[in-house]
């Protein structure tokens, strides 16, 4: 394992650190035993960012990946399947998850350009009453989407149409508050095309650990019910739920300039000749480019020169802006684009 010795880390807004502010109110934090329901600072969180997200109820949760876990497990039982996009987190990056714990199953459809599923293609996925099929319970969304802010409209249509065929829809909001400042919505106006929502506290939010699962109170009492089967139950949980509530009332107006940045890093790298920046490859806090490999691999290498870590580099790279990427830094990376070699 190494420690990252560059100061500028545009790989992810995971690598966020709390502020001496969020230290503080974690060292503050009121605790007591969560498995017993009694650590106030937990079900402070739990209730603040129901009341932020218009739900029922919330379960505190270790990672993303959980609070998703925990979410799909809620709407589907052994040998039931649920239908998502073929990009989305929770196919992709959790490890199968919801197969290995729960014997549900994906079935995964297309995502569009835009990030979104077509209603038709959920219509298409969801499998009639008949002993061949896995009983389809569930639709399963993504907003953001690899950065990009699916609309409501665009949103509605597929959940629309799994509902109508009796399906629940779970939400993974792990970016839900960089959705809403983009698409410059209320937060609930998200969730709501949703019954369960999970939302990531430990990336632009700035948070060191958490996600909470929110939604109605009999899917949050069978997903805690699984949260603890999984291994997941904590005890002076508050110390980390104040992080969280610390994020939730501090930082979530900043994500505006994070994409603000976003956008500048964007227009740098659309001017600079070495490289293919798709059409509108900045979304919300990420920025996407395309170049030959041999081009991403030396701007890596450059840019790690400057201080700025932008990962190994390749013919496809995500740079991502967050709360610790202020604008003095943000100056150091424009300048360090603007100094980067042009091609023979
Ligand atoms: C980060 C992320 C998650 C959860 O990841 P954890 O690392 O488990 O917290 C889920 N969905 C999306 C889209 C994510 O970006």
């Amino acid at each position: 394992m190494t420690e990252n010795p560059l100061p500028v880390d545009l790989r992810s807004d995971t690598v966020t650190k709390p502020s001496a502010a969020m230290r503080k109110a974690m060292a503050e934090a009121e605790v007591g035993d969560d498995v017993y329901g009694e650590d106030p600072t937990v079900n402070r969180l739990e209730r603040h960012l129901a009341e932020m997200l218009g739900a029922e109820a919330a379960v505190f949760c270790s990672s993303g990946t959980q609070s998703n876990l925990i979410g799909v497990l809620s709407h589907c039982q052994r040998g039931d399947e649920y239908v998502i996009g073929d990009s989305y987190h929770v196919l992709r990056h959790e490890a199968m998850g919801t197969a290995v714990f729960g014997s549900a199953a994906p079935f995964a459809i297309p995502v569009q350009p835009d990030g979104a599923v077509e209603a038709a293609d959920v219509v298409a996925a969801i499998k009639a009453d008949d002993q061949h099929f896995p009983r389809t319970r569930l639709l399963c969304l993504e907003n953001t989407t690899d950065g990009r802010a699916v609309s409501l409209d665009r949103m509605k249509a597929p959940a629309e149409a799994a509902r109508q065929a009796g399906l629940g829809v779970h939400l993974d909001g792990a970016r839900i508050f960089n959705a809403a400042t983009a698409l410059g919505c209320d937060p609930r106006d998200i969730a709501a095309v949703a019954d369960t929502v999970s939302v990531c506290l430990s990336k632009g939010l700035g948070a060191p650990v958490g996600s909470v699962l929110v939604g109605p109170a009999d899917n949050v009492a069978r997903a805690r019910r699984l949260r603890k089967l999984a291994g997941g139950a904590m005890r002076q949980a508050g110390i980390l739920a104040a992080a969280g509530l610390h994020a939730l009332e501090h930082h979530v107006a900043g994500l505006a300039d994070d994409h603000a940045r976003a956008a500048q890093v964007a227009r740098a790298l659309i001017e600079h000749p070495a490289f293919d920046v798709r059409e509108g490859t900045s979304h919300t806090n990420m920025v996407w480019l395309t170049c030959d490999p041999s081009s991403g691999a030396a701007f890596a290498k450059h840019m790690a020169g400057q201080g700025i870590n932008v990962g190994r580099g390749g013919a496809s790279m995500r740079l991502v802006l967050h709360r610790d990427v202020d604008d003095a830094a943000l100056a150091a990376i424009l300048s360090a684009i603007g100094s980067f070699p042009n091609p023979a």
